[in-house]
């Protein structure tokens, strides 16, 4: 796919100009944080800029190398190969973008070994061929590393093989500006939203599996300038999602009470 508009990404530290050099010397590259900090959103806004195709696939555990190599299928009562997504993008110089790649089946990983050393090259072995990455390949992979929290780990062999990245939560600033631009929310209702994610964020006593996101803030931000209460927006699209636990629901509507 090729994106046709500029996605609106803001920057919080030298992450564009990482991935231009990963981009200039064929390296692959892994960015690694929780979910809805902007990794996605930072790849298809270097694709853009690099004028390259992006191929994305979410993947989960049920992923597998022949989702993203290719398959055979009966088309017209005739059996014929259809090329997955890593194969397209190898072929055609695009940038693929594997999402949550440690959710996926253990042969998505030997799959991209080839791909992501100095071979470069696809190995389909279905067709028997091997493939050559085009010049403008670049591999690009996420994931979340919840050490502390059960989701499913990156062995160390396989990270060794990438540059890596770390995204967090921006800074508070820089966060409502985002919460600001993505929702059309106000200023002040920003800066709360912002303000209120921090207060939940430092408050590891609650145990969240995942704390409150950048994504949540936008989504509730969303509600909030297309008129919805600012409190039942906040409750709705921010602190019921964190979690299902009755007592940890009732202490976040406790905070949230105080600061929205
Ligand atoms: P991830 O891929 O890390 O799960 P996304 O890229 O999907 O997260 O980000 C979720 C949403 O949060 C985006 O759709 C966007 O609205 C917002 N967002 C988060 N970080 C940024 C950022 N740095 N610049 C612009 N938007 C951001």
């Amino acid at each position: 796919m090729r994106i046709k508009e500029e996605p609106y990404y803001c920057e919080s530290g030298k992450e564009k100009s990482v991935f231009e050099h990963c981009s200039k010397n064929k390296l692959p590259l892994l960015l690694k944080g929780p979910t809805g900090t902007g990794k996605s959103r930072f790849v298809e806004h270097m694709a853009y800029h690099l004028g390259r195709p992006i191929y994305t696939v979410a993947c989960h555990e049920e992923t597998s190398a022949t989702d993203l190599l290719g398959r055979y299928i009966i088309q017209g009562g005739e059996t014929v190969w259809i090329d997955g997504p890593l194969t397209k993008a190898v072929k055609e110089g695009a940038i693929i973008y594997l999402d949550e790649i440690a959710e996926a089946r253990p042969d998505v990983i030997v799959a991209i070994h080839p791909l992501t050393d100095f071979r470069r090259t696809a190995y389909i072995d279905k067709l028997g061929v091997e493939i050559e990455a085009h010049e403008d390949f670049m591999f690009v992979a996420s994931y979340n590393p919840g050490y502390q929290r059960g989701f499913k780990e990156l062995k160390p062999s396989t990270r060794q093989r990438f540059v890596a990245l770390s995204f967090d939560y921006p800074s508070e600033k820089l966060e409502a500006e985002i919460v600001m631009r993505e929702s059309g929310v106000d200023a002040a209702s920003a800066k709360k939203l912002t303000k209120l994610a921090t207060k939940i964020r430092n408050l590891t006593e609650l145990r969240l599996t995942e704390t409150v996101s950048t994504r949540l803030l936008v989504d509730a931000a969303k509600l909030i300038a297309g008129d919805l209460p600012p409190r039942l927006a906040t409750e709705v699209a921010l602190v019921e999602p964190l979690t299902d636990d009755p007592h940890t629901l009732q202490a976040l509507r406790d905070i949230m009470s105080v600061m929205i």
